[in-house]
């Protein structure tokens, strides 16, 4: 079979006739495994359950997967680009390839039925249930990879893309070998579970409450207790306005935690050509909109 013409643009469509049972299952499971740890709890896996989430996630997805990987935020050198995806992938962000093209088809076709979370469908199907049907655009491989020419020849990430459920379940070995059952589902499921919500929230949330910097054509917002818990990412609208921009925050008190990462990875030399927001956009809206005249 000779490949097809370019799909990029393709409409992806949600398939509600097929359930992606994989999904289901799974995300039932890590949930059934949230309620299992609440008779485990210890404050010392607690604790670390939140250390490792809002330690590594910021590294992980917010740095690797998005604003490096996917927009092209900053540079980093090839082996500490690779470092972070993988990092991703074992704290559970799922595959880096699908990730990224997903994404960025999110960000082609924000808030329409093209949008793979649509939010306009509603809280729920932005924020999880889009998750429990086929996608095409998943199935089929032509058309994610034509939103990665970029990165389809690695085939290191091409193999982590297939393989990276290989490390969330190498690290419950581990959390195993350090504090038994109890870490397993404090360490394991229960982190996991939490960074899925609030990964989703940015999916959810900050396309429907809070406000905007920016009037952009999508519905985005910026959203302040999703930008606390996701480390800048909740500075949706100005993340939806200037997409490559690595700083997400861009009034000066939207704090954004994932910026200062970038900024340390900057000052030590890893980081480069690290791409920031024209703030002059922010102030040409908000006073054009105070001197806006009733249009005939
Ligand atoms: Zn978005
Ligand atoms: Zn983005």
């Amino acid at each position: 079979m000779t490949s097809t013409t370019t799909t990029q643009g393709a409409p992806v469509q949600v398939e509600k006739r097929r359930l992606h049972y994989p999904n289901i299952f799974w995300i039932a499971f890590a949930h059934l495994m949230v309620i299992v740890a609440i008779p485990f709890f210890t404050w010392d896996a607690f604790a670390w359950s939140l250390i490792l989430l809002f330690g590594l996630a910021p590294l992980g997805i917010n740095l690797g997967y998005h604003r490096m990987v996917t927009h092209g935020g900053l540079k980093m050198p090839k082996w500490a680009e690779a470092f972070f995806l993988t990092l991703g992938a074992a704290i559970g962000g799922g595959p880096p390839l699908h990730w990224v093209a997903e994404h960025r088809l999110h960000h082609r076709f924000s808030d329409t039925p093209k949008d793979p979370h649509d939010a306009t469908k509603g809280f729920w199907f932005a924020h999880i249930t889009h998750l429990f049907w086929h996608k095409e655009f998943e199935d089929v491989e032509e058309q994610w990879m034509a939103y990665i020419p970029d990165l389809a020849k690695n085939r290191y990430y091409y193999w982590l893309n297939k393989n990276w459920i290989l490390l969330p379940v190498a690290s419950l070995g581990l959390f195993y070998l350090w504090g038994g059952w109890t870490y397993v589902l404090w360490l394991g499921f229960v982190r996991v579970t939490l960074m899925l919500h609030i990964t989703w929230f940015v999916n959810s949330a900050t396309h429907m409450w809070g406000y905007r910097n920016y009037d952009t054509p999508d519905k985005t917002t910026n959203t302040w207790w999703v930008a606390l818990l996701a480390a800048g990412e909740g500075w949706h609208n100005n993340h939806h306005a200037q997409q490559v921009s690595a700083r997400h925050g861009h009034k000066w008190w939207e704090f954004d935690l994932t910026y200062l990462w970038v900024r340390f990875f900057e000052l030590i030399g890893l980081a480069k050509d690290v791409k920031r927001p024209q703030l002059s956009l922010m102030r040409a809206r908000t006073v054009s909109e105070s001197s806006a005249s009733p249009a005939s």
